[in-house]
């Protein structure tokens, strides 16, 4: 499937109308690495670093992960990584961890709570990455950010990690990116500082649907249930869209739905110029973005918004069958 998009490779995902949005994968395995160059993406979006604990049975030491991280950055051939500090908690259960006892592990102890509370885990891959990124630009990213005082938190650690490397007398990164998963609803009213403090966002589409329309991503009777084309939920975007352009930081998206071509225009039309995927849904998503007016399609979005549609997926394919 891969070969029929191989021509559009290295062509932009520009729009009819002149908007191009930027088209990332998500990884997480080495194994993912190679997809870099066939996919034609851009950049990895989403590097789920949880991955590289889950498949060893000890916890990796700072060199290995700097070796490793190091490895990826030399893969990405200067394209831009984007690497997600430790998710682990929810439904990514350590083999070495004890398993907590908890009635709701994916609003439980996961994800930034963990590195917060156990700070020896998040700071030594945060100077893992520090190393890893000697003479290049570094981009972090911190997963489940719930309150601006975790990101505060979060961030601090991490300016405390760099001056502490500088001072060690390590190379250091050319340059910092630090960011946020934007996964929870609450978020999407944080107060304006936590946008400014953020040189990129990008929201986890798996989580913060499942927040919202509060329907478990894991359970099968209800996973489906809740569209993200219901107005609802594009109304949540759109307001995350607002706060980011606000604040003028770049937004991206990085759930599953950034894969799916209906969906990925949808985010477009709403503004979010950054969609990152598996990297055999990059192929797919720029065919359909190359054959259409992003600016129509948000028109479309708007009227059927203005007339109070409860869901958007019909007006918009049957605007899609039109073109
Ligand atoms: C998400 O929540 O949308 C996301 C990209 O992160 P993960 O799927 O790893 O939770
Ligand atoms: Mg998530």
């Amino acid at each position: 499937a891969q070969d029929r998009y191989a021509s559009l490779r290295n062509l932009p995902a520009t729009g009819t109308c002149g908007t191009t949005i930027q088209l990332y994968m998500n990884a997480g395995l080495m194994a993912d690495l190679p997809s870099l160059e066939g996919s034609g993406a851009e950049g990895v979006g989403l590097f789920r670093t949880e991955l590289q604990f889950l498949i060893r049975n000890h916890v990796p030491q700072r060199a290995e992960l700097a070796r490793l991280y190091r490895h990826v950055m030399d893969s990405a051939r200067g394209r831009p990584v984007m690497f997600r500090t430790l998710d682990i908690g929810s439904d990514k259960v350590l083999p070495y961890m004890k398993p907590q006892d908890e009635p709701n592990p994916a609003m439980g102890w996961r994800a930034i709570r963990v590195g917060l509370d156990k700070r020896g885990v998040l700071r030594m891959q945060l100077q893992s990455l520090i190393r890893a990124a000697a003479g290049e630009r570094l981009h972090v990213m911190f997963p489940f950010v719930s309150d601006i005082g975790e990101y505060e938190d979060a961030y601090r650690i991490l300016m405390h990690e760099l001056s502490r490397e500088q001072r060690l007398g390590h190379d250091m990164p050319s340059d910092i990116r630090v960011g946020a998963m934007l996964e929870t609803p609450a978020m999407a009213f944080a107060p304006k500082r936590f946008f400014e403090m953020c040189d990129f966002i990008s929201i986890g589409g798996n989580d913060l649907k499942q927040f919202f329309f509060a329907a478990d991503r894991e359970n099968e009777r209800v996973r489906r249930r809740y569209d993200t084309l219901s107005s609802s939920f594009l109304l949540l975007l759109q307001q995350i869209v607002a706060r980011c352009e606000e604040a003028r930081v770049p937004l991206s998206f990085c759930g599953e739905d950034a894969g799916r071509p209906i969906e990925a225009l949808t985010l477009a039309a709403l503004g979010i110029r950054r969609l990152s995927m598996r990297p055999a849904s990059v192929g797919p998503v720029k065919h359909l973005i190359r054959r259409v007016s992003i600016i129509e399609l948000r028109k479309v979005i708007d009227a059927a918004l203005q007339e109070g549609r409860p869901n958007l997926r019909r007006p918009i394919t049957e605007w899609l069958a039109r073109q």
